[in-house]
């Protein structure tokens, strides 16, 4: 088992606006305090900075996420703006951010926050307020000059990640979806797909990723974007046959594809909804399953280490 960093904080769910987005970071690091996954180490991030969040977003969308004005701006990610939601915001952004530097340095780090790929430029949508992949990314591709996927497996396209990274030459995208919200049409560094069929899913998620080794062998990072709205029981998103074996071995493909490429990979949590049969807890074990699967990465296969240790 490989010892990781897992970044959160209380600020991950600050937000008034009762929802799972905005608060299910909180169920999963209170799980993890009472029954530890192996190795995992709870870590405090600090959020980004205005200036790193301008990497990515507009100053007047900015402006309004402080201010609260105009109010269907503040608000347009679905989450009723106060106080609260840009530091929140900021802060899950940070844990992205760290989770993506410690992964260079380990081989793997995670981050309890979601509600980061539909946000775009000028406004935030679909439970996302700022794109803390999109941030990550370009802050990592300019600086440390890596090659970086994200790798999108939420149940939604990740179309507001899509118009943030795609005009980056080291920034691509492989997005597997099973509904058509927050849709796009694909630019050259970018592979899409849809399912509609649950056996249909896993062979989709390893051909995408076997399609981005093909095109883009000088890959050296992978941001993963965790979705487990995918499932049956969530109402926003899954469909039937989805279950929680599909989920796990699609946890274990990506962490494996990571693992045995030396591939440094950084995770979110990304979507995943309680009601109806998906209780809190069938969802906190769900998201689970994504931590334990990186605990599971080889980090210690010297053999085929691309880009562990780049960061120094
Ligand atoms: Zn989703």
């Amino acid at each position: 088992m490989a010892d990781h960093a897992l970044y959160y904080s209380n600020q991950f769910v600050l937000s008034k606006d009762n929802f799972d987005t905005t608060r299910k970071a909180a169920w999963i690091a209170e799980s993890l305090a009472k029954n530890p996954v192996s190795g995992v180490r709870l870590c405090l991030p600090k959020p980004v900075s205005f200036n790193d969040a301008r990497r990515v977003h507009s100053e007047n969308y900015l402006q309004a996420l402080k201010t609260g004005q105009p109010v269907e701006n503040a608000s347009s990610s679905k989450i009723a703006w106060d106080s609260g939601v840009l530091t929140m915001a900021l802060s899950a952004c940070g844990g992205m951010l760290e989770a993506g530097k410690t992964a260079l340095r380990d081989g793997v780090a995670g981050c309890l926050a979601s509600g980061f790929h539909h946000a775009k430029r000028d406004r935030g949508d679909g439970f996302c307020t700022l794109n803390g992949l999109a941030i990550t990314a370009h802050a990592l591709a300019n600086g440390n000059r890596d090659h970086i996927v994200v790798v999108d497996f939420d149940a939604h396209c990740g179309g507001g990640t899509h118009s943030l990274i795609q005009n980056h030459p080291r920034l691509w995208q492989v997005d597997v979806s099973v509904m058509p919200y927050d849709d796009y049409q694909p630019g050259a560094r970018c592979i899409k797909e849809t399912v509609d069929e649950a056996r249909q899913y896993l062979k989709t998620v390893w051909r995408c990723l076997q399609q981005v080794e093909a095109e883009w062998p000088l890959f050296s990072m992978c941001l993963y974007n965790a979705g487990m709205d995918i499932h049956q029981d969530c109402k926003i998103g899954g469909f039937s046959g989805m279950d929680e074996f599909i989920i796990t071995l699609r946890e274990e493909m990506v962490f494996q594809w990571c693992g045995e490429r030396g591939i440094p990979i950084a995770y979110a949590l990304a979507g995943g909804y309680t009601g109806g049969k998906m209780s809190r807890a069938r969802l906190v074990a769900l998201h689970r399953l994504t931590i334990n699967c990186a605990g599971n990465i080889d980090t210690d296969d010297n053999a085929c280490h691309k880009g562990f240790g780049t960061l120094t």
